[in-house]
């Protein structure tokens, strides 16, 4: 051990060596009591050797400096060194000789100055020597050349001169750096995190025990609003418990929490927050307190609920659409048993909507149905499923209160009484009514799908039945729609197994009571169910389009048969609107007359009312391609439509063909006479032909006869024949027979009146 000393054996070096005991502790551990213990334990050491033996002063002090980590320089009154320790030379790479007892402090500080790179800390510490700097305790932290960072701390004493303790504060200094450096990183994260998101502490249950800005500032209250309040103050309602117990298990086991949580702000608005919940664990691992991180999320929420909202609801009126309809209607009807919890699913459907479009414009149209969806509001509650289906069909799936069929046939009742009170539309009064089709879950079963189609069975009974009132579903519904379809899948065997013939019907001259034309009446005879009408197939055809195949072939066979008549005879077909719109008429019927030979003349077209209705352009075109080959157009069922008269102004008819229901009721109801009355006015008044159908006894005949109607056909005179019957009975020019028996007499000129 080297020390740098000159000191004596003295009393006043004993002294000297306390006071520097007591200077170097107080500097080295910082409080007078630990200094005060170091004292006593170095009166201790001190007393116990004097008491063994003379003390060596200069060993003790030596021994002392030099055990002691840091540097250690002491100068006299006079501010030269007395003592120095090696840590203290060696810090800052002095020799012995530089600091040998009795250098100057000025030339310690000049030598010093050389390695220090720059002053860290000052706190009172002037670089300086004489009377000022030996008078205040002083401190500073230097960093030298290499980096080290030296802190000097200088005491003055009492009798004069100084104590200089060095110590080497490098890895202090980076440890307080490291941590100066985490804290600034904390403080400038936890500003960037307040500024972004909205951050709450709360307990264990769930007191708020801190809030940031923007937590204040989403929730709409002050910060000592939510200290201390409990979280629950920001419930919306708008989760299940389900959600909660979820949250609570998973903090609970101290895991993190994340979901999407709707919160209710002090004004009651409603805000959505991403949420992120962290547990802060206890020593034992439980959490003692939970930090949720939320950013809102309420525009992107509003926008999900726009889309979805769009999604699923009819933009015109705001009910749910079809498919939103079958997906909820799906978990709506799983809770369907066979005890009280029964539901009725309605389609409700508008008479003569589409007459409110054409007549008062779509403007019109959509306000209607805006106020049908109202009618339909107040009907139900928020836990019946409303939807429009597409134009003007609504569905509603609706839980029944008591026994299902008492109560859906009240429902129904009042879905019709409904739409039956007159809609103010544009200021007028709209009157139109509606049906409605019932079928009932689980009675008539589960499935949604199946329900709104047997609802729709329903709903076609109802319209069949004259409208303006309600059907509940019956399962001869069903056998009658499966019929149809097995009939529909046999129709298009039928005809390539060529299964269908033509039967002619005669049509008399009124005068002359002579057969002078024949409708050719279309018949299918099945392998199994024998001869079917046309009122059971035609519809069928027409609508799977195979009536197109179907009436070809009718028109091209009669003229074929009709060719071989005599040449008086003319032949009347019926031709489907069908035909009319889609089908190239013209072009099949000039085709048959060429192939069979047969004259256009003798050629009569007969169309119902439903042919003309759109009345386009291409099919007045088609009619007066026909009329001016010669063929003529007759217009059937005349009365039974909606505007048969108009029909017969506007479309370039050669005849009308009253409706058998007139003749038949036309001795007995007003109405029939009055009609027929009309029409013969009319064919007279255009200067037409008029026929009437249906004739069945002499007093009818007799009848029509005498208000002057052209031409008559009915089983009074014959019922449709077969082709071989037809032919045979007409294979004689002139069989003329007695009137009275209600037989026939072929007329030698059986023209229309008009040619
Ligand atoms: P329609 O063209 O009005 O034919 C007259 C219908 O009245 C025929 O019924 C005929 O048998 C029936 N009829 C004639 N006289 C009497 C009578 O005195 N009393 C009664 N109760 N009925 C009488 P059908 O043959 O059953 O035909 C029904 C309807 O089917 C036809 O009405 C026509 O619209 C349609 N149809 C028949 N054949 C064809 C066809 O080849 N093509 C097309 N597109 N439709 C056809
Ligand atoms: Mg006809
Ligand atoms: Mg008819």
């Amino acid at each position: 051990m080297k020390t740098f000393g000159r000191a004596e054996r003295h009393p006043a070096h004993f002294a000297l060596l306390v006071l520097v005991v007591v200077s170097l502790a107080t500097i080295q551990f910082g409080s007078p009591l630990s200094a005060a213990c170091l004292l006593l334990l170095g009166f201790g050491l001190v007393g116990a050797s004097e008491l063994v033996r003379a003390p060596d002063w200069k060993g003790l002090l030596g021994r002392a400096l030099e055990t002691n980590p840091a540097g250690l320089c002491i100068y006299g009154p006079d501010l030269r060194v007395v003592i120095g320790n090696e840590h203290f030379g060696a810090m800052y790479g002095l020799t012995s000789e530089q600091v040998k007892p009795g250098t100057s402090l000025e030339d310690i500080l000049r030598l010093r100055a050389k390695v220090i790179h720059r002053r860290r800390r000052h706190a009172g510490y002037v670089e300086a020597y004489g009377d000022h700097a030996a008078a205040t305790p002083e401190e500073t932290v230097h960093e030298l050349l290499d980096g080290r960072i030296i802190s000097v701390s200088r005491r003055p004493m009492s009798d004069g001169g100084l104590v200089e303790v060095h110590r080497d504060v490098t890895s202090e200094w980076q440890a307080e750096d490291r941590a100066d450096r985490a804290m600034q990183e904390v403080i400038e994260k936890q500003y960037a995190i307040d500024q972004a998101v909205i951050v709450g502490i709360t307990d264990i249950k769930g007191n708020i025990t801190y809030a940031n800005e923007n937590f204040c500032k989403i929730s709409g209250y002050a910060r000592d609003e939510l200290i201390g309040q409990n979280h629950r103050l920001l419930k919306s309602g708008a989760h299940s418990r389900e959600l909660f117990g979820d949250m609570y298990r998973t903090l609970a086991r101290g895991k993190v929490w994340r979901g999407e949580l709707c919160n209710r702000a002090k004004s009651g608005r409603l805000y959505w927050v991403d949420t992120v919940i962290t547990p802060q664990l206890g020593p034992d691992g439980k959490p003692i307190s939970y930090m949720a991180i939320r950013i809102d999320i309420t525009a992107r929420k509003e926008a999900e609920a726009k889309i979805s909202f769009a999604a699923t609801h009819d933009s015109l009126t705001s009910l749910l659409n079809r498919s939103a309809l079958l997906n909820r209607a799906e978990t709506t009807l799983a809770q369907a048993d066979a005890e009280d919890n029964c539901f009725g699913v309605y389609l409700l459907d508008l008479d003569g909507f589409k007459g409110v479009n054409d007549t008062l414009g779509h403007h019109a149209g959509d306000d209607l149905l805006r106020q049908v969806a109202a009618r339909l509001a107040v009907l139900t509650d928020e836990h019946d499923l409303v939807a429009r289906l597409g134009g003007d069909e609504f569905a509603i799936v609706r839980r029944s209160g008591g026994a299902v069929a008492a109560d859906s046939i009240d429902f129904g009742r009042r879905l019709v009484e409904a739409m039956a009170a007159p809609f103010e539309i544009d200021h007028h009064p709209v009157h139109i009514s509606s049906s409605v089709g019932i079928a009932i879950c689980p009675g008539h079963g589960r499935a949604p799908q199946e329900l709104l189609r047997k609802a729709d069975l329903a709903l076609y009974a109802a319209k069949a039945s004259g409208r303006n009132c309600f059907c509940t579903y019956q399962p001869a519904m069903l056998e009658a729609i499966e019929d149809e379809k097995e009939l529909e899948t046999e129709l298009r065997v039928a005809l390539a197994r060529g299964e269908f013939e033509l039967h002619y019907q005669p049509i008399l001259d009124a005068a002359s009571r002579t057969v002078c034309a024949a409708e050719a009446l279309v018949r299918w005879r099945h392998p199994k169910r024998g001869l079917i009408p046309p009122t059971r197939f035609i519809p069928v055809a027409e609508q799977t389009g195979l009536i197109l195949p179907l009436g070809e072939w009718i028109i091209s066979q009669a003229c074929r048969d009709a060719a071989s008549w005599p040449s008086h005879l003319k032949l009347a077909v019926n031709v489907s609107a069908i035909q009319f719109k889609r089908g190239s008429l013209f072009d099949i019927v000039t085709e048959a007359l060429l192939q069979s030979g047969l004259p256009p003349s003798r050629l009569e077209i007969e169309v119902t009312e439903t042919a003309v209705l759109e009345q386009r352009p291409e099919q007045l075109q088609t009619f007066r391609k026909l009329r001016n080959i010669g063929v003529e157009l007759v217009l059937d069922d005349f009365g039974t439509g909606y505007s048969s008269a108009s029909y017969v102004t506007n479309f370039p008819f050669d005849k009308i063909k009253i409706d058998k229901s007139f003749v038949q009721g036309f001795d007995t109801q007003r109405e029939c006479a009055a009609v027929i009355a009309s029409a013969v006015a009319l064919a007279k008044g255009l200067g037409i032909a008029i026929t009437a159908e249906g004739i069945e006894s002499e007093p009818q005949f007799a009848a029509l006869r005498a208000i002057d109607v052209d031409y008559m056909q009915g089983y009074l005179f014959s019922r449709p024949l077969a082709r071989e019957d037809f032919l045979q009975s007409h294979k004689a020019p002139s069989r003329v027979q007695d009137e009275t028996a209600g037989s026939l007499r072929v007329s030698e000129s059986g023209k229309g009146r008009r040619g």
